[in-house]
């Protein structure tokens, strides 16, 4: 990888871009998998590189739904795969999940790969092999595991398609998203809506998961009940209105 200094104002950017990019050099990620990064670095400049408060909201609902689940199911794409595995085992460990792979340019050397990846970081089972289900979708994303996503009732899809977001809501499942576009089909499909980079999402689900292990299920279920899905969107298009005005403001260019 590219050396880049820690002094650089974008470190955490390039790092992410690296890391990227070395994941189409090992061959676990697509060449689409660079443009989803770019679009998804667009928004997060825009929201400002930061969990919002609100963000931080919905970590703790999600994880709600997570630790009351009886079947959860964290889906891998190649982008995550190359960006976060570390995280993706971590919080699997500890909110009991289970890792299921599952791509949108689906071969079976890519997903032996994968899953080797997330094994050499420390991943117990992988799922998503076996690809014996299909959901009622055209493209291989449509491809999944029975004991996996099908009969799963919490699904976590960090960057997911949002056609498979809604067929995944349709089958009546808790679907959780992690997305920086505030308007994707996805976010506005999602149960919970986590709208924030999944390099900063998954370690704080991690902590929130370790915090909340051990509250009584009513708790966790008084965190979903005051959760507003709808609020979360609104306020991460807020914040993104406000983080423009200051910083057209501090350029000189008066906002009209
Ligand atoms: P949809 O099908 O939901 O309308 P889309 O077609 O815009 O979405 P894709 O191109 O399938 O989306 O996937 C890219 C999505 O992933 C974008 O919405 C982008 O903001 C988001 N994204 C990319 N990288 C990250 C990241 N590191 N963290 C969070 N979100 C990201």
């Amino acid at each position: 990888m590219t050396e880049i200094s820690r002094e650089h104002p974008r470190y955490e950017s390039l790092i992410t871009r690296e890391k990227i990019v070395e994941g189409v050099r090992i061959g676990i990620t697509s060449k689409q998998g660079l443009v989803a990064q770019g679009r998804g670095e667009a928004f997060d400049y825009l929201i400002g590189e930061r969990t919002t408060e609100s963000a931080a909201f919905a970590e703790r609902a999600a994880v709600a739904h997570m630790l009351l689940a009886t079947k959860l199911i964290i889906s891998v794409n190649g982008n995550t795969a190359a960006l976060v595995p570390e995280n993706l085992v971590a919080l699997a460990d500890v909110t009991g999940a289970t890792l299921e792979v599952n791509l949108f340019h689906r071969s079976d050397a890519r997903i032996h790969k994968i899953a080797e990846h997330l094994k050499s970081r420390g991943a117990g089972k992988v799922l998503g092999c076996k690809g014996d289900k299909r959901l009622d979708l055209s493209h291989d994303r449509a491809i999944v595991d029975e004991e996996g996503i099908f009969n799963a009732d919490v699904v976590l899809v960090p960057l997911e398609d949002g056609d498979r977001c809604q067929k995944l809501v349709e089958m009546g499942k808790t679907v959780i998203s992690i997305d920086l576009n505030p308007l994707s089909r996805t976010s506005l499909s999602s149960t919970v809506s986590i709208i924030d980079n999944v390099t900063r999402a998954l370690q704080n689900m991690t902590q929130f998961a370790k915090d909340m292990k051990h509250d009584s299920r009513q708790s966790l279920r008084d965190v979903i009940v005051s959760y507003d899905n709808n609020k979360v969107i609104s306020d991460a298009l807020y914040a993104i209105q406000e983080r423009l005005k200051l910083q057209a403001g501090e350029r000189g260019i008066q906002w009209i």
